[in-house]
């Protein structure tokens, strides 16, 4: 289940998803919830005085606020929750070291960074208007190494086309997963951004999975590592049979467009000051961010640009605030 934006602030949404994953027949917003709420800003006051707290360099100090007193947005929903374990911890006796280990720790907790921000459910509901034409025969082509009967679909979206590849018969059950379907490809590129759309030329879906998936689940050091989409430099975007339902496909979609973007335009400085910006924020938007400098950009700029004019937009900048700043500058048209 994906927890949309539209549903309300991510507390009312995070409330409604705890209740029917729950079955609890009672709403929120009761005696239980304000006892939590207070047990809440009981714990964030107790860290703020805290010798740890003084401790933190001062942009570290920063941003842990912002994610402690956020309140529309899922990093601080989770922080808000962790916190109180924080100062239960017998660790967080151990003096000014100890506690700001645990605070700087809070960023790694898993109420806190999502395994990757496609599971937020970060996107609009609407998407553009669009056609889709019917499919013509490209004959077998070679996919990844196996022949495979193609058939191009061509989406037309704000007078610009995107060809969508799909194998002849559109089947979407897979030995490997479910593969999109060619629709449900183009509401997909239709629910993104346009500036994001503009990137994207092509999408390829491939009816079984990576063949990269195996070397990439060593690198990555996460075993049984499934691809769903892979961005080229080309505009091209690879969709393999998806395996976890709860990846939002326009929230990986604007994932993999900020691959496309960045591994055709940035160049070894533009990467060594997104390093340095890394470095400066000290912390990331998602587990999978923190596995190397490509996917913390793709994932950072996927809420870059799911989150603005949002309600917690503010908050959220306040949080990654120098990888912001760089994306400001980069992406001046991306919305
Ligand atoms: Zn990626």
């Amino acid at each position: 289940m994906s927890v949309r934006w539209q549903s309300g602030s991510w507390r009312r949404a995070a409330c409604a998803a705890a209740l029917l994953l729950s079955g609890l027949a009672t709403g929120c917003g009761g005696r239980a919830d304000e006892d939590d709420e207070q047990a809440t800003r009981a714990a964030i006051a107790a860290v703020k005085v805290s010798p740890g707290w003084t401790a933190l360099p001062d942009a570290q100090r920063r941003a842990l606020d912002v994610l402690l007193s956020g309140q529309d947005n899922p990093w601080s929903l989770g922080a808000r929750e962790a916190v109180r374990d924080l100062v239960e911890d017998a660790r967080w006796s151990g003096g000014a070291a100890a506690q700001a280990a645990l605070l700087d720790g809070l960023w790694r907790d898993a109420r806190v960074r999502p395994r990757s921000v496609a599971t937020l459910g970060l996107s609009r509901a609407t998407h553009a208007p669009y056609t889709l034409r019917p499919a013509a025969p490209l004959g077998t082509v070679e996919l990844e190494g196996v022949a495979t009967a193609l058939e191009r679909h061509v989406l037309v979206v704000d007078g610009r086309t995107v060809h969508i590849d799909a194998p002849a018969g559109a089947r979407t059950d897979t030995s490997d997963g479910t593969l999109l379907s060619p629709d449900d490809a183009a509401r997909s590129i239709a629910g993104l951004p346009r500036g994001a759309r503009d990137q994207l030329e092509a999408m390829v879906l491939v009816p079984f999975k990576n063949p990269r998936d195996d070397a990439y689940a060593k690198d990555l050091g996460m075993p049984g590592f499934r691809t769903f989409m892979e961005g080229r430099s080309s505009g091209k975007v690879l969709v393999f049979p998806r395996v976890r339902a709860s990846v939002d496909p326009v929230d990986m979609l604007l994932h993999e467009v900020a691959h496309v973007w960045s591994l055709r335009d940035l160049d070894e400085e533009g990467w060594r000051a997104w390093e340095e910006a890394e470095r400066e924020d000290g912390h990331e938007v998602s587990t999978y961010a923190a596995t190397h400098a490509r996917e913390d950009l793709a994932e950072t700029a996927a809420v870059y640009v799911a989150m603005r004019a949002r309600p917690g937009g503010a908050e959220v900048r306040a949080m990654f605030g120098a990888r912001f700043r760089l994306l400001d500058r980069w992406t001046p048209s991306v919305d």
